[in-house]
């Protein structure tokens, strides 16, 4: 442990989804703001070794880093706010624990000694904890411990937790502890019961909290503040207010006003003389207050009763919006309600079409329909990898007259124009067979995405198994659907766009991933561009 790093826990107390990884990411700006350099770590209580093969209904979208690494959204937050990449060292599960001891003591490597949580777990958690602030890149760490204290899955990543702060010298690390204040209508009041059984598990799991955060509907009454203070035994600036926010990009300014990152700095002892630079932050709030223009944009998919299965899509449109000084408004289209019959209905009215990214999916027609609709009536498009798949499969029906799919639907199909690639065939383990993280493009000069991305070679990430067959890729662009973006390694085609239309692209991998505050997406930008002149010339 010879890193110079400050290590910075955060818990959860009372319930679940109180929105750690957005308290995490603002107090991380916050930090950044004042020139530190801060990155953020989730450790998630559960089993799956990443959350690659979680169904995005149950656990909102999986975040894809630059080197390949399947994470939890939250990863996401981190990376919107800070504005710099994460990697698999940012989230660990309990499953990738346990595989790590267990590969190691299949190696022999604990030398016969029997493998048990403590030490050997919790020893593995500790390494994992230490290791980006190993690299000496990092003035802070912060630690997202997922879950909720008292489950019995994380009581490992707490015993690891108090480990860390017994081990570190004074005022190299704290907890920050996030509650819930809950308000009893019935009694007009807040009550602050919960906070203090919370603390107190955290207590007998041997963790005093150094900074309670508590989430609450009410602005939190000093005579509160002081028995939460009393009652968990924090100093009283110590028990900061987190109200429910319009949006979670004002969190960080709340949180200025609480004076989180002052405490924080306290606390660690950490001189800063500089007042956090909110200046860009503030101005991107302002303008996503003040829109001057609105559009409405369709999103054609599977899982739109959760938003989160689709959260940087959400995110991205936030941030390019602001950027076209346009409030984007978001139209969630199931795509299994989308037919031949119904598909006008569903559509009309609509600025833009984002047709999204998916898996082996019933709706694949609905959003076939979506794109013929689109392209026939020059509404601006947007395919996100399963969306630029579907894209490609609708060109070739409609326009080429192919018995077209892919083979991830119709394996027999007669002309497969989305395929699996035969490097791809030859690995079986489920999840192995994708492709993972970041691959450069080569774009063409002239096109739309030259013209977005305003260079020519770009790095995107990507998370698929099926790609363009190119044996029809002559055949395709001939009719007018170009191939745009290419991998220059594996001439695999990563951008489809078609000729003579305002806006239709499509894109193999997933662009939402790398939108953040400070840099908004090309593509996304051009896209609500493009939406926001169809708007305009229908008005005419
Ligand atoms: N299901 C498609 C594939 O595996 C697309 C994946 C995606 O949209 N992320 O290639």
């Amino acid at each position: 442990m010879s890193s110079t790093a400050k290590y910075i826990f955060v818990t959860g107390g009372v319930t679940s989804s109180l929105g750690k990884g957005i308290i995490a990411a603002s107090l991380a700006q916050l930090l950044q703001a004042r020139g530190f350099k801060v990155t953020i770590q989730k450790f998630d209580p559960y089993i799956n070794i990443d959350p690659g093969t979680l169904n995005p209904y149950e656990h909102g979208e999986c975040y894809v880093t630059d080197d390949g690494a399947e994470t939890d959204l939250d990863l996401g937050h981190y990376e919107r706010f800070l504005n710099v990449r994460t990697s698999q060292a940012n989230n660990i599960t309990t499953g990738r624990i346990y595989n790590n001891v267990i590969t190691k003591e299949r190696k022999g490597e604990y030398l016969g000694k029997t493998v048990q949580v403590i030490p050997h777990i919790t020893d593995e958690i500790k390494r994992n904890i230490f290791l980006l602030g190993e690299s000496g890149e990092y003035d802070f760490i912060i630690t997202e411990i997922g879950g909720c204290v008292g489950d019995i899955e994380s009581l490992p990543f707490i015993e690891a937790v108090r480990q860390v702060k017994y081990d570190l010298p004074p005022n190299n690390s704290i907890v920050i502890h996030l509650t819930l204040i809950p308000y009893l209508n019935a009694a007009k009041e807040l009550k602050t019961k919960p906070t203090q059984h919370s603390v107190k598990e955290l207590l007998e799991a041997g963790i005093q909290p150094d900074i309670l955060v508590c989430r609450t509907e009410m602005s939190l009454p000093m005579e509160i503040r002081k028995k939460l203070a009393l009652f968990c035994n924090v100093h009283i600036n110590s028990v900061i207010e987190a109200m429910d926010a319009e949006s979670i990009y004002d969190v960080p300014l709340l949180m200025r006003k609480e004076k989180l990152d002052e405490r924080v700095l306290a606390k660690l002892k950490v001189q800063s003389k500089e007042e956090p630079n909110l200046e860009q932050w503030k101005s991107f709030l302002g303008k996503l207050k003040n829109p001057v223009n609105e559009v409405q944009v369709g999103l054609v998919g599977k899982y739109v009763s959760l938003p989160d299965a689709y959260k940087s899509i959400a995110e991205a449109f936030v941030h390019a919006g602001t950027r076209n000084d346009c409030k984007v408004k978001v139209k969630w289209i199931s795509s299994e309600d989308i037919t031949k019959d119904s598909v006008e209905s569903v559509l009309r009215g609509l600025d833009g079409i984002l047709v999204a990214p998916g898996f082996g999916e019933r709706g694949l027609e609905g959003k076939i329909e979506a794109i013929k609709y689109v392209r026939e009536n020059k509404i601006p498009f947007f395919g996100i990898c399963l969306g630029m798949q579907c894209s490609v499969v609708e060109f070739s029906r409609n326009v080429l007259g192919l018995e077209a799919s892919s083979t991830e639907l119709n394996p027999k199909t007669k002309n497969p124009v989305i395929d699996m690639m035969e490097e791809q065939k030859k690995i079986t383990i489920k999840g192995g067979t994708m492709r993972l993280g970041a691959y450069t493009c080569k774009l063409k000069k002239g096109s739309k995405a030259y013209a977005a991305y305003g260079e020519s070679v770009i790095e995107e990430r990507h998370r698929h198994r099926y790609e363009f067959n190119n044996k029809y890729l002559e055949q395709i662009e001939e009719a007018g659907l170009k191939a745009v973006g290419v991998n220059p390694d594996s001439n695999l085609v990563e951008i489809v766009e078609l000729k003579d239309h305002p806006w239709f692209v499509g894109v193999q991998y997933h662009p939402e991933l790398k939108s953040t505050v400070l840099n908004p997406h090309p593509l996304f930008v051009k896209f609500i561009e493009a939406s926001l002149e169809h708007k305009k010339s229908v008005n005419k």
